[in-house]
């Protein structure tokens, strides 16, 4: 029998919920379990895939093709999980799934209502990651306690217990215990008020978590334990973390407090105990780097912490693989562009340009490239980051001055990059894109082949655009090879240059694939290849080590 674990979360919203359910996946992975890792999103949006970032951070893209919400990415970062389309529901997509039903006639004309209609829909949707094999399912419910738009989803999981026996689930709840300044004291008041009103919509929470600023007192856990019902050793205490690439302590944060036996315990399973040797090593990589480079991310959404969140991460995995800290110098590209690029990215060991959408920024990103391309330094171009590449190539190198994408000038009398399909221009915005994993296949002895130690692979797309095939033959001529390509030979998938210590682009999303103990082959030489330039630049001097005094 599968069991499920419910997150909730109260007091306020960005606790971390997500990050707390992927570490509890991790826990629970170290302890010999199979896992999967879902999360309802309550907003009405069927996807985030039409969402702006600057709202909803990164759109994450699974393996088939789903693009869910970036909570995604820290399931798969900290276990071995592979997510899917089972693994995102929003409240729009249930909502649509229940009227689709409807019009289907489904229903034999019975009134269809949030409470059997939907909160069996939910239902449906919470036992689908639980197939053979999975052992404890884990259900992040998005929002706060106290939001109308959860409350559906509340009420499906209260029932539960009900439909698959009390133990087989378990509630936790994340809460805040905030540090009043002015009182100099922290208040478990809100956490109580927060349990109080999931218990009145007949959810007991069995472990509670508690975001703090400062370590609690004893007092505190036992006030915590007597007004809100849970047993003192599942107060589970979760102090703010000094770094953020910190969070990937968090799984032991959690086995030292006693949470995995206590989690075992209230689902009855008896499990060996919690194989972390690896999850160590790679944590004392995290903390104890003998090396340090700095990578500029030249991007659109730059100032927002959460739009480039995958790429980040897998910088740092990139950095834990090669024993050394990632310094992230993000560079707003529309600043670059007005700047120049030269100025902004001075010093760098690397550069790398991420996906995106729209015409704001290009002419930065592009300069940017070229600064790379022509010093020498390593480049990582992403999606959008290989489109800017191939245009600035075709400006620069192969002297189509016009070239553009069609994504951003239309009748350009150049178009390197263009429309896969004229279909995709016309239909409606939502999911009309190249979604999801591809093969590709390796040119033997490349870059990409190397860092790979493989001929094919599969990567994430999510792009309307693609290397328009009848520049081919003028971009090869000019010394850029295409390295990696779809097995009918049809799509250029990667980029390279000859005669470059390091400049890869891919027309996928590697950053999805990457997790803190599989860090990503691409993003680990390209660390490599980034700190062979830091440390080549240091020895000869002559060489302008200036930049250093731009904003980080
Ligand atoms: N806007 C480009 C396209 O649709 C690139 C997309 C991306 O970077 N994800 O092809």
């Amino acid at each position: 029998m599968t069991k499920h674990i419910f997150i909730t979360g109260g007091v306020v919203s960005s606790l971390g919920k997500g990050l707390t359910s992927a570490a509890l996946g991790m826990v629970l992975e170290s302890r010999g379990l199979k896992v999967a890792l879902q999360k309802f999103d309550p907003y009405l949006n069927v996807d985030p895939g039409t969402m702006s970032p600057y709202q909803h951070g990164e759109v994450y893209v699974t393996d088939d093709g789903a693009e869910t919400d970036l909570d995604l990415g820290h399931y798969e970062r900290f276990t071995t999980t592979t997510t899917n389309r089972d693994s995102n529901f929003t409240t729009g997509q249930i909502y649509n799934a229940v009227l689709s039903k409807e019009r289907r006639g489904d229903f034999l004309g019975g009134t269809v209502q949030v409470i059997p209609h939907i909160t069996n829909e939910i239902k449906d949707s919470v036992r689908r990651p639980a197939v053979e094999g999975v052992d404890v399912v884990l259900t992040e419910i998005g929002g706060v306690i106290g939001d109308i738009e959860s409350l559906p989803f509340l009420e499906a999981i209260r029932q539960m217990p009900h439909d698959v026996g009390h133990e087989n689930v378990l509630f936790i709840h994340l809460t805040l215990v905030p540090f009043i300044r002015a009182a100099g004291e922290m208040k478990t008041k809100p956490t109580q008020h927060s349990v109080g009103k999931l218990r009145e919509i007949g959810i007991q929470p069995d472990i509670l978590i508690c975001r703090t600023e400062k370590p609690m007192t004893d007092e505190m856990i036992d006030k915590i334990s007597l007004f809100c019902n849970v047993e003192k050793s599942a107060v589970i205490e979760e102090l703010d973390l000094a770094k953020p690439y910190l969070v990937y302590e968090l799984p032991c944060v959690f086995i030292d407090q006693g949470l995995d036996d206590i989690i075992l315990e209230k689902l009855h399973l008896d499990c060996p105990e919690p194989a972390i040797g690896a999850w160590l090593q790679m944590l004392d990589r995290l903390r104890n780097p003998s090396r340090e480079v700095e990578i500029a991310v030249i991007g659109k959404y730059i100032d927002h912490q959460d739009a480039y969140k995958s790429i980040y991460e897998a910088l740092t995995h990139g950095g834990t693989a090669n024993d050394t800290r990632v310094i992230v110098r993000r560079v707003e590209a529309e600043e670059a562009e007005k700047k120049g690029a030269e100025k902004l990215l001075a010093g760098v060991g690397g550069v790398l340009v991420p996906g995106g959408f729209g015409s704001r920024g290009i002419e930065g990103k592009i300069q940017s490239i070229r600064y790379a391309r022509e010093n020498n330094i390593p480049f990582l171009g992403i999606c959008l980051g290989l489109q800017c590449a191939v245009i600035e190539f075709a400006r620069n190198v192969c002297g189509l001055d016009k070239a553009n994408s069609m994504e951003f000038d239309v009748n350009t009398p150049h178009p390197v990059i263009c429309y896969m399909d004229e279909q995709l221009r016309v239909t409606d915005m939502g999911g009309t894109m190249r979604l999801g994993s591809y093969p590709c296949h390796l040119t033997e002895g490349s870059l990409a082949q190397r860092a790979y130690a493989q001929a094919n692979v599969h990567e994430r797309h999510r792009h309307r655009l693609e290397f328009n095939n009848s520049f081919r033959d003028v971009f090869q001529e000019k010394g850029m090879a295409f390295s990696g390509l779809s097995p009918n030979d049809k799509l250029v998938e990667i980029v390279e240059l000859q005669g470059h210590p390091w400049y890869v682009a891919g027309q996928f999303h590697p950053e999805f694939k990457s997790r803190a103990l599989q860090p990503h082959p691409l993003f680990r030489d390209f660390i490599a290849a980034s700190l062979r330039h830091t440390q080549a630049e240091k020895k000869s001097p002559e060489r302008k080590q200036s930049g250093k005094s731009v904003a980080v």
